[in-house]
């Protein structure tokens, strides 16, 4: 599904210039769950935001489904985005000015699917989440865990292919973490592709393989053994 050649970020600010990624080499496969691992500061926001087209490369090439799109316009980026990735952040990023409901309807509204269509499509999710009595409550009048079910929610309204999480429970309680982590591995079971970065070794656990990340690149890439 994705493939990364010699992938390399450089961020310049002023005088600094940071090497983030230095060659890294990766392969993603259909219906697996990687985590991404590796020390604070090593590269794997960068990386994941690499891979998500929200950020662009310094230079090698990365592939999705086999098509290179590292040269991709802004909004052959965005149509490409829009069609197959959900994105869940450690900050749940939802919108403080919206509902859930709105919060979670939001990407059906950018892709112009019919009224009663949203209705049932996030009525559908806001169950499947557990968040349904949240619906017309703000995210600032939700707990932490309920804010990332409700992130969830709106990543996969449009049923993308592929997920990226960047530490989903970095913020949450363990509880709560364990019970985003069932619906993350739930949605791996039925056929989402999961690519998340943690610093959770029993968060970990729930990948098929583990890839470490040192200073930019690769370390070594495990595969789990699942019974
Ligand atoms: P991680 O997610 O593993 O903690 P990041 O990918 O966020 O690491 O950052 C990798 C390196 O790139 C760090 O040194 C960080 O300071 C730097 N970096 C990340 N984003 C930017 C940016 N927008 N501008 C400048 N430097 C950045
Ligand atoms: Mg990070």
């Amino acid at each position: 599904m994705i493939n990364t050649k010699n992938l390399v970020k450089v961020f310049r600010t002023d005088e600094v210039e940071t090497t983030a990624l230095n060659n890294v080499n990766m392969e993603i496969n259909e219906g697996e769950f990687v985590a991404i691992m590796g020390p604070s500061g090593c590269g794997k926001s960068t990386l994941l935001n690499i891979l998500g087209l929200l950020d662009n490369p310094t230079s090698g090439e990365l592939y999705f489904n086999k098509t290179q799109v590292d040269g991709y316009s802004e909004r052959q980026r965005t149509n490409l985005r829009k069609e197959n990735i959900g994105f869940v952040f450690q900050s749940f990023n939802l919108i403080e000015e919206l509902t859930i409901y709105e919060n979670i309807e939001l990407p059906l509204l950018y892709m112009k699917v019919s009224s009663s269509e949203r209705k049932k499509r996030v009525n559908e999710v806001l169950e499947r989440m557990k968040i349904a009595h949240r619906a017309k409550h703000f995210p600032q009048q939700l707990s932490g865990g309920q804010q990332q079910r409700a992130a969830i929610a709106r990543a996969v309204i449009t049923n993308p292919k592929l997920i990226l999480a960047d530490e989903p429970t970095g913020n949450l309680d363990s509880a709560n973490g364990e019970e985003v982590m069932n619906l993350l591995t739930q949605l791996n079971e039925t056929g989402t592709t999961i690519v998340m970065v943690t610093h959770s070794p029993s968060d970990a656990d729930r990948s098929h393989r583990i890839i470490q990340l040192f200073d930019g690149h690769i370390v070594t890439e495990n595969m789990r053994q699942k019974l």
